[in-house]
């Protein structure tokens, strides 16, 4: 897997591309999937440049904690925490990651399958 490479997801953080950005801090980014697969599909990332989770090491530990936090916290600004929602992130080749750099799909508005396809 590669390491620390610039992606797509380095250039919205410096608004080099234009995104639909729904929160940011100092240490994350969530904005809209360009391509959704629900009504409701957000991109939430650090903005430290972890190629994906398998990645990060314990100096992540406070980073990795705020990403679940803030994703359950914009899933409840989104409205989605009463129908419920799903938080998935894809690592490598299986899982079909295409982005490498760590983001977690906050994806809701619509029942989902168990276990995934
Ligand atoms: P993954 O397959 O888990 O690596 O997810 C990458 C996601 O990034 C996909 O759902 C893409 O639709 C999304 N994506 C790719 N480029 C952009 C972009 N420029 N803006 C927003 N989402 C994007």
């Amino acid at each position: 897997m590669t390491h620390g490479g610039d992606t797509i997801f380095g250039k919205i953080i410096r608004r080099e591309i234009p995104a639909q950005i729904v929160y940011e801090t100092e240490n994350v980014l969530a904005f809209r999937d360009i391509s959704p697969v629900a009504p409701t599909h957000i991109l939430l990332i650090p903005k430290k440049p972890i190629s994906a989770l398998s990645e990060a090491s314990a100096a992540d530990k406070e980073l990795l904690g705020e990403l679940m936090l803030e994703a359950a916290e914009i899933a409840r600004r989104e409205g989605l925490d009463k129908d419920g929602y799903r938080v998935v992130t894809n690592i490598g080749a299986n899982a079909g990651q295409t982005v490498f750099h760590l983001h977690l799909h906050i994806i809701g508005g619509r029942p989902f399958q168990w276990p995934p396809g």
